[in-house]
């Protein structure tokens, strides 16, 4: 209980005595770094510009550690420390402030005479007395000496910073260090500019070039944030360079409505972001006519542009697949990292070497998820390209296989066609065959008709011309058949003429040609064969055809025939003379009481 009241008690009565001691550092023998202790600091009156006399004078109102951020002020701002040498060996030590863009960073050691060391970005880095980027100043401590430390800010930017005290061993090989992880990041974010500048000469698209852009005027602006270009340019151009903010949101905003492709998806997000480079573009201008309104018009910008660039990503992403939410990933880092930086510059953070850094550790990210979109963004374009071709593959493998099926399907319609055609032709040859045997065919005998008979007789006739031989023609008629049809009835009549032509295919050979040359009458021509051959071939034929019981209807009838039998006797004879003769001979056999063979 009683313990709180203690200390109440000990802070009343030590607090005027840390009103008016100014903090000071020990130096000790084994150490290198001092970082964090206590200093006071004063804040001049506006367009007052006291010297260092009237300063010491003055009354630090508070004390703060060794940071500051103070926010845009154009004003004069005193620190004050001191430092003793408890150590009866001199030391050699560096005052570092850790940020460059001040206009005036001064030290003054209150000792007699007075110390003034000019620095900030108003002395160029060859007139400055350790010449780096970030002002620092050499301190020669004499065995057990005090000195008052005093430091002169004054900045057309954010004032904010850091004051330490290094061994000069510590000193460089921290900035050492520090240059080497610069050049790093900073070979590192060139390699990837120049990697997409030559995939933009390669595409041809424009998305490479803002990028390119984007990361070109990045990698300008962090130089000059972090005094890398200090050896090389005035204070004026250090000033005009800070363009590179307005420059580097017009690539930003580029990049953006292609990576988004917001022209086609998101249309009225894109005139937003329009608006956007317009903004910019004024802020640009602004700056060119008057740096420290225009850069603040541009902050104000800022603020209005990046959380509005936030929503609409997020809009964007929540609409629409992989490379808009990998691009709001990308863009939450960069905005962690601007509004890290804004609000450290606005004096709402307490300073910090690594919140300083901030925009240059969250933009490196954000560039690397970049660079993976635009690889992401050719994969799936390869992708798109892959899968046409693909498809248009396919789309042929299809066409030929459908005229692959086509042809195969006409070819058998062909096919079937001919065959079709063949049939046809084929059952029409069997018709002409047929009428043609019809034609010359008698239908109650099937033996050749009289026109057959004729034609195989003028034909028998020039094979006889070619290569003489004999040959015996002879004419059958059937005795008294007006009788048979009379009695018997006519369809008898038939029969007894079928079974006669049996007689006679069967008495006859195969050379030899039978016709029915009329009702009942028949002629036999016999190749090769002498007229008494043919003689005993026709009176068999008579005798069997007279011995021959047909039955007909349980009615047996006796038939006899008569023939005229003749032969080719000279080779100059022609058919008619034969047929004539032979006719002859029949006559004379039904004139000498028939049933008999008669030869001429
Ligand atoms: P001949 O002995 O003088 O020859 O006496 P024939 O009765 O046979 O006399 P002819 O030759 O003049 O008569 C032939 C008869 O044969 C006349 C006809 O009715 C008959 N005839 C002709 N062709 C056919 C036929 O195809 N079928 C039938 N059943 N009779 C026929
Ligand atoms: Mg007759
Ligand atoms: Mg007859």
């Amino acid at each position: 209980m009683y313990h709180r009241l203690y200390i109440v008690i000990i802070l009343i009565l030590f607090a005027p005595l840390t009103l008016f001691a100014i903090p000071e550092i020990t130096l000790e023998d084994n150490h290198s770094s001092y970082t964090d202790f206590n200093i006071e600091y004063l804040k001049e009156a506006p367009g007052h510009t006291a010297g260092i006399e009237q300063i010491s004078k003055m009354e630090f109102s508070k004390t703060i550690p060794n940071k500051f951020a103070f926010g845009y002020k154009n004003d004069h701002f005193w620190f004050r420390f001191s430092a003793y040498n408890n150590s009866a060996e001199p030391k050699d030590m560096i005052l570092e402030v850790t940020e460059q863009f001040h206009r005036i960073t001064d030290l003054y050691v209150l000792s007699d005479p007075i110390i003034h060391k000019r620095n900030g970005l108003t002395v160029p880095l060859n007139e400055r007395e350790i010449k780096t980027s970030n002002p620092a100043f050499s301190l020669h401590f004499s065995p057990y000496e005090h000195k008052e430390i005093y430091i002169h800010v004054q900045s057309i930017y954010s004032d904010f910073g850091a004051i330490q005290l290094k061994t000069p061993e510590q000193f460089f090989t921290d900035t050492q260090l520090r240059n080497n992880i610069y050049i790093f990041y900073f070979g590192a974010m060139l390699g990837i500019a120049l990697y997409n500048l030559f995939i933009f000469f390669y595409l041809r698209a424009t998305i490479y070039l803002y990028y390119v852009g984007y990361v070109f005027i990045f990698i300008v602006w962090a130089a000059l944030y972090k005094g890398f270009l200090l050896p090389y340019i005035t204070i004026d151009l250090y000033n005009v360079l800070q363009v590179t903010i307005p420059i580097f949101f017009i690539f930003l905003i580029l990049f953006t409505q292609s990576i988004l492709k917001t022209r086609k998806k998101f249309p009225r997000f894109h005139k937003i972001l329009y608006s956007f480079i317009a903004v910019s573009f004024i802020s640009l201008i602004w700056m060119l006519i008057n740096m420290p309104t225009g850069f603040y018009f541009m902050n104000l910008s800022s603020t209005v542009i990046i959380p509005l660039l936030f929503i609409l990503s997020f809009w964007a992403a929540y609409n629409d697949k992989t490379i808009a939410k990998i691009y709001l990933i990308a863009l939450s880092i960069f905005i962690l990292g601007m509004s890290l930086i804004s609000l450290l510059a606005l004096g709402l953070l307490p300073y910090s070497i690594l919140l300083s850094n901030a925009p240059i550790i969250a933009s490196f990210f954000e560039i690397i998820l970049f660079s993976f979109l635009l690889a992401y963004r050719i994969n799936a374009l390869s992708q798109k390209s892959f899968a046409a071709k693909k498809a248009l593959l396919q789309q042929q493998k299809t066409e030929r296989i459908r005229l692959f099926h086509e042809v195969a399907e006409k070819t058998t319609a062909l096919n079937r066609a001919n065959r079709q055609l063949q049939k046809e032709l084929e059952s029409k040859k069997i018709l002409e065959k047929q009428l043609k045997h019809q034609a010359s065919t008698d239908v109650l005998t099937n033996l050749m008709n009289r026109r057959a008979f004729m034609n195989a007789f003028s034909k028998e006739m020039e094979r006889i011309k070619r290569n003489p031989s004999d040959l015996a023609c002879l004419i059958l008629d059937i005795d008294h058949f007006k009788k048979v049809n009379d009695t018997y009835g006519h369809h008898i009549g038939d029969e007894v003429i079928r079974t006669i032509t049996e007689h006679m295919v069967n008495y006859t050979r195969s050379v030899d040609i039978i016709g029915r040359i009329g009702g009942e009458e028949f002629a036999i021509l016999m190749p090769n064969t002498d007229l008494d051959s043919a003689y005993l071939i026709a009176d068999r034929l008579r005798e069997n055809i007279a011995k021959d019981e047909m039955t007909f209807e349980h009615k047996t009838i006796q038939v006899t025939v008569s023939i005229g039998l003749t032969q080719m006797k000279e080779e100059e004879e022609d058919m008619q003379t034969i047929l004539q003769r032979s006719d002859a001979a029949l006559y004379e056999a039904k004139e000498t009481g028939r049933n008999r063979v008669r030869y001429l």
